[in-house]
């Protein structure tokens, strides 16, 4: 009698480590394929209020809450990688980052190197002067003038087209609006989003925006080519455009509602 109970509680013994063994390598197996993967997240954050730093450096902005929002969505984490704008399609072709969201335009001459998700943002260009201009009104009056741009950007693209524009490059933002102001170029050519941000917020004094767009842009997140993960950024814009998380936080940062986005580029 003593010796069948002691096989029993033995067998129960196994059988109750067979079902610990398998519970673990069970959570092992499926904790690679669960999606919680960290997406290295390339951004420039010097493009208000897309991307930009807080008084503790921490990152925050339009493209910011999207991305955390898509994350959340489709079950990635982002680890997020502050990059110069001017080098982020290179680094994306070199598959050094898996995506990278800073207000970067879609351009056929960009797909040719690197992937974008469906339009995120609708934007434009537009001309930038000092308060005090009067002459500068449109592209035509753009000609035989000094021009400051971002290098690497639509804005710097355009600006080759101005007849005998005298181009002035500059690495961001905020540097090519001081030499604006300075007197060192006439007009700037570059995002109208961030251009109005930036007047309304103060942070830029003595500067106007032309009012007339140059072009209709859109914003897309940029991965490399064949990127895993495009596919599931991209059903994380659609959810977020379809549960109104997108238009909170377009209010929370424009104050307005959201014009309509195309589906594809
Ligand atoms: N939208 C512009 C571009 O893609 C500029 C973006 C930016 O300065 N972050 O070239």
């Amino acid at each position: 009698m003593k010796w069948k109970w002691r096989q029993l509680i033995l067998g129960l013994s196994c059988l109750l480590l067979v079902i610990a063994c398998n519970g673990l390598s069970h959570t092992s197996t499926i904790s690679p394929n669960s999606g919680l993967k960290a997406l290295k997240v390339a951004t420039d954050p010097t493009f208000v209020p897309f991307e930009m730093k807080n008084v503790n450096s921490n990152l925050e902005g339009f493209d910011i809450d999207l991305m955390n929002a898509i994350a959340k969505v489709t079950g990635l984490t982002v680890q997020w990688e502050s990059l110069p704008f001017d080098g982020m399609i290179s680094t994306l072709q070199a598959k050094t980052v898996d995506a990278a969201i800073s207000g970067i335009t879609i351009t056929a001459e960009r797909q040719k190197t690197i992937s974008f998700t469906r339009p995120y943002f609708k934007a434009g260009l537009a001309i930038a002067v000092r308060e005090s201009n009067q002459d500068i009104q449109d592209f035509n009056s753009l000609q035989g003038k000094k021009i400051g741009v971002q290098i690497g950007s639509t804005g710097a693209d355009f600006a080759k087209t101005i007849p005998n524009a005298k181009i002035s490059t500059y690495n961001s933002g905020p540097d090519f609006f001081q030499d604006l102001l300075n007197g060192n170029v006439d007009a700037v050519v570059s995002d109208a989003f961030a251009t109005l941000y930036a007047i309304k917020n103060g942070n830029l004094k003595g500067i106007k925006v032309v009012a007339n767009l140059l072009t209709e842009e859109f914003y897309g997140i940029a991965t490399p080519q064949d990127s895993p993960y495009i596919e599931s950024i991209n059903k994380g814009i659609a959810t977020l455009l379809s549960n109104g998380t997108y238009q909170q936080i377009y209010q929370k940062w424009f104050n307005t509602h959201p014009p309509a986005l195309p589906e594809k580029f």
